[in-house]
């Protein structure tokens, strides 16, 4: 009933395509949510995104939730996402992921979660890591720690960005540091993010987390662009 009453005044919409929720729908409408389309990459053994940073870094299981693609359903729900303050859809694709993963042999392995920072200047501006929620139910599915401390996202001072620009052609204004790395010594650490594109961000935030002595990563998105 309170829902209901609730319901009258800010009725939910689906974070697809904003159509009124029915009382037995959340998040998501029957219809969005029966063409999400899902990679099944875990399932299937599918290497797309440890190819896609083949290489660059060694992975020991890497997947992506979603396809995404440019006015697809995805990226309306990545919109709600990150600009429209629906943090919610993380904890949706967290959940859904999470559940997923609990299931495969190959995900049991996973000590802790971690999550690609934001810049705190980012972050203040948002109000939150877009990511938090996403990791933290994967991390409550495989009954894991979640640690968002450990890793930091720093901006280059001029003088690096112009290293990096010779050093590498991703050309990204902003490098990932590591705080402590006493307690995940030798921990297989599953790294989290919302899209997978050029793998950039993930390459950077793993070199940063291997100067941890002992460590293996794993990666798992919320999509991968095609
Ligand atoms: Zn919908």
């Amino acid at each position: 009933m309170v829902i209901n009453l609730l319901n009258l005044f800010f009725p939910r919409v689906c974070l697809g395509c904003s159509t009124h929720l029915g009382d037995n729908e959340t998040y998501l409408c029957g219809l969005c949510r029966h063409n999400l389309p899902v990679t099944n990459f875990h399932f299937d053994q599918n290497d797309t995104v440890k190819n896609a940073l083949y290489g660059r870094i060694k992975l020991e299981q890497a997947t992506a939730l979603l396809h995404f693609s440019k006015k697809g359903i995805v990226q309306q729900l990545m919109h709600n996402l990150k600009y429209r303050g629906h943090e919610e859809v993380g904890e949706f694709l967290g959940k859904w992921l999470g559940e997923e993963l609990k299931s495969l042999t190959a995900y049991k392995a996973i000590d802790v979660v971690i999550p690609v920072p934001l810049h705190r200047s980012k972050l203040r501006q948002r109000g939150y890591n877009q990511v938090t929620k996403f990791g933290q139910e994967i991390a409550k599915a495989l009954e894991v720690d979640f640690n968002d401390l450990v890793l930091q996202k720093t901006l280059a001072t001029k003088t690096q960005v112009f290293k990096d620009r010779l050093l590498r052609t991703s050309g990204d204004a902003a490098t990932f540091s590591i705080s402590e790395n006493q307690s995940l010594k030798g921990k297989h650490i599953l790294l989290v993010d919302d899209i997978i594109t050029t793998g950039a961000t993930i390459e950077s935030c793993a070199n940063a987390l291997f100067r941890i002595e002992g460590v293996k990563i794993s990666v798992a998105t919320m999509a991968i662009t095609d």
